[in-house]
């Protein structure tokens, strides 16, 4: 069985720096916020071009922070597009705000013309989502922000490395949000996130509140949380963005087989906006018959994903929003037909050609 997203080959490719790290962590005796976590920060900025980063315990507590810090919440509304991981919608409302929804691209981002279209008295933020490792239209969204003194939060959980005309996600924003889950391009082992921002302020603001409130050990100013990374994490991080680069290029020829080698009428291959480099988190197709598609290459040893089959409007959690089925026909239509193949690090070549082979064997229903 392929297995969609496994994560040991991209470990066994460094695994004697990795484990080197992990002991010298572990015999360090410091745990939690040291000398790993400020190293990593430092790095982390510098690789981003963002002046500050400021590690924190997950994607979506990045998220979260981000919101309160730029001081978002009870009445405020941000725009967010429909196809998103709920997580990007949960930073917003675990706020009090309220999420706006709006349709996507042809390329999975925010459309800019939507969110123009979606600006009210109370909008204070978009958020962009670069879904699957490719940027949104970043010169549009950041010419509307402008243009209304919207605040902007780049959700880049799934876009490390990624960049719109040379810059990189993540320092279009106030605030830049990273989750280093397992699965992501930049992964640790276990939960980790982070933000990025030019703005001092805000980065002082995170930094207290990942630590309940507390700049100043046992002097508490504001009811914060407990968001921190960890000192394993870090070291762990520092050793795997050293070879960012060079597992995002893995990515992109696994990807580029894919584009040259899949020939199949019934299914449509992601597109890559102008200006854009993709970091393929995910290599998502679009197929009209994608639930038999899927069947077929599961009986064929194929693993594969939907990201994501229910769109948050539509989910339980979100009954409170009062959305209902056809008020995102785009984003709807995105869960119904798109289909995640492997991919990941190590993925040998015959692996890639199964994939191929099993694809353009399909007979579109
Ligand atoms: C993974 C992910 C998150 C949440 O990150 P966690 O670290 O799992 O909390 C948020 N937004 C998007 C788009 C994601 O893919």
């Amino acid at each position: 069985m392929i297995n969609p997203g496994r994560l040991d080959r991209g470990y066994e490719k460094y695994a004697s720096e990795y484990e080197e790290k992990a002991l010298e962590v572990l015999r360090s005796g410091w745990y939690v916020l040291g000398k790993e976590v400020e190293a990593f920060e430092k790095e982390f900025a510098s690789y981003i071009g963002s002046r500050y980063s400021a590690g924190v315990a997950n994607g979506l507590d990045a998220l979260s922070l981000a919101f309160r810090a730029l001081g978002i919440g009870e009445g405020d509304e941000v725009i967010v597009q429909a196809n998103t991981y709920i997580a990007s919608v949960m930073g917003i409302t675990m706020n009090g705000a309220t999420p706006v929804f709006v349709e996507p691209d042809e390329y999975f981002g925010i459309d800019p013309k939507e969110v123009e279209a979606a600006v009210t008295e109370r909008t204070k933020a978009v958020l962009a989502v670069h879904l699957y490792g490719l940027s949104c239209d970043m010169e549009k969204i950041t010419g509307i922000c402008k243009k209304h003194g919207l605040k902007l939060v780049e959700d880049c959980a799934q876009s490390h490395g990624s960049k719109f005309n040379g810059q990189m996600t993540g320092t279009f924003a106030d605030i830049g949000c990273f989750s280093f889950y397992p699965s992501k391009n930049l992964g640790c082992f276990g939960d980790g996130g982070a933000v990025v921002t030019d703005n001092e302020e805000y980065l002082k603001k995170i930094k207290m509140l990942r630590n309940y409130g507390s700049a100043k050990r046992y002097y508490n100013d504001e009811v914060g949380v407990n968001s921190r990374l960890d000192e394993l994490q870090a070291g762990l991080l520092r050793v795997k963005l050293g070879h960012l680069d060079e597992l995002n290029e893995e990515r992109d020829r696994i990807a580029k087989a894919y584009l040259e080698g899949i020939k199949n009428p019934a299914v449509t291959l992601p597109r890559i906006r102008e200006g854009c480099n993709h970091t393929w988190h995910q290599f998502v197709i679009r197929c009209g018959t994608r639930d038999e598609l899927m069947e077929y290459l599961k009986k064929k040893e194929i693993g594969t994903i939907i990201h994501y089959p229910v769109p948050p409007h539509l989910q339980k959690a979100y009954g409170c929003l009062n959305k209902k089925k056809g008020d995102f026909p785009i984003s709807e239509a995105m869960a119904d037909e798109v289909l995640s193949l492997p991919m990941y690090n190590g993925m040998t070549g015959e692996e890639i050609k199964t994939v191929i082979d099993a694809i353009n064997s399909f007979k579109g229903a």
